[in-house]
């Protein structure tokens, strides 16, 4: 390191000084997950404190843990209506939507089953297949009603848990906020939810591991991009076991059951937190043949990577030259899908 410092002119040897103390970063601990927040340039500093900020805000705002949440008190309030912030009322149409074009397969209204498995609990167990159907007619976000004036109602019994969505749409204020600080370079991972804005300060693209399902230690992939939102849903995240049988946190909608897709893990590469937050939940439980014809035929505007269950990586043609899988350290079979 010494020797390379010595070669350079005394110039360049002040401008990466430079460069680096504008750079500022911050580990914090928000919306249940644990968040790394990196930012380059002038201003970073202040943009960085804005960003924590912004993201406490929005844990208040949208957590279901949280008994004075917003989300908490429109969920309180089921059966009659109640008057929420414009952006959780916006955010929850954003989300209705989501629901109705993957045909239900992302539903913010599964939180009575996340209630009746209990994940984040003390003590997380497996309903029995009867209490799930009692519950799953409280499930389908049809069950949410938008009325005048920002003003919301649930059916009687429904709840909304927005934990498959909210950090994404809190990365896509941060890109925000970022633009709003005149920011141009920075990197965030909200629990495995990544932004990448911009390119680095230094003008080299943004490397974005995606994690292998099967140890957390390794990768399947780095991606290189800049200005995308890479958003990750994997059954490995937060689990528990019972009897030698491991349960996660992905519900599908249709049965209360944790989704059993034959995928580990679906990563969405796009250029909105929001959708891609929704989406990598949605294709997760739809499994690798619908999740294709969903990319080929939505007209939705991403790409993915998904991992079956099988040793297969499947990787849609927009990331050719952007996916490097030499760093690999399992042998999985890559295969590219082309869109037609
Ligand atoms: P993570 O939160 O680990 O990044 P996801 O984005 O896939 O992963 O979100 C999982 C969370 O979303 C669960 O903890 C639960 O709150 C909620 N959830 C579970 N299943 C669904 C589903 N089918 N549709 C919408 N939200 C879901
Ligand atoms: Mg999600």
């Amino acid at each position: 390191m010494k020797k390379w410092l010595s070669i350079l002119p005394l110039s360049l040897i002040l401008l990466l000084c430079a460069c680096q103390s504008n750079d500022a970063s911050a580990q914090i601990f928000a919306m249940d997950t644990v968040m790394d927040l990196t930012v380059q340039g002038s201003g970073a500093a202040q943009a960085l404190k804005d960003a924590e900020a912004e993201l406490y805000r929005l844990d208040t705002l949208l957590s279901r843990q949280d008994s004075a949440s917003a989300v908490s008190a429109l969920n309180e309030g089921a059966g009659s209506p109640v008057a929420v912030d414009e952006e959780l009322y916006n955010l929850l149409q954003t989300a209705a939507e989501y629901s109705a074009l993957t045909d239900g397969a992302f539903a913010v209204t599964v939180a009575p089953i996340m209630d009746a498995w209990d994940f984040t609990g003390e003590h997380p167990r497996v309903p029995s297949r009867a209490e799930l159907d009692n519950l799953l007619p409280l499930v389908g976000d049809e069950r949410i009603a938008f009325g005048a004036s920002n003003t919301i109602t649930l059916e009687q019994g429904t709840a909304v848990d927005l934990g498959g969505i909210a950090k994404g749409y809190a990365s896509d204020r941060l890109a925000d906020l970022f633009a709003a600080d005149g920011i141009s370079s920075a990197m965030v991972s909200l629990g495995g939810n990544v932004y990448v804005r911009g390119a680095k300060s230094d003008g080299s693209l943004w490397r974005v591991a995606v994690e292998d399902p099967n140890d957390t230690a390794a990768y399947l992939g780095v991606l290189s991009l800049q200005e995308k939102f890479i958003i990750t849903s994997g059954g490995y995240q937060r689990y528990f076991e019972r009897d030698g049988v491991t349960y996660y946190h992905i519900i599908d909608p249709k049965t209360g059951d944790v989704a059993r897709s034959g995928l580990l893990s679906a990563t969405v590469v796009s250029n909105s937190g929001t959708m891609g937050d929704a989406l990598s939940t949605a294709l997760f439980v739809m499994g690798y043949e619908k999740a294709v014809q969903f990319w080929r035929t939505s007209g939705l505007d991403f790409d993915m990577v998904l991992c079956d269950d099988s040793g297969h990586v499947y990787y849609t043609e927009g990331l050719e030259g952007s996916f490097d899988t030499s760093l690999a350290e399992h042998a999985y079979e890559y295969i590219c899908i082309p869109k037609n």
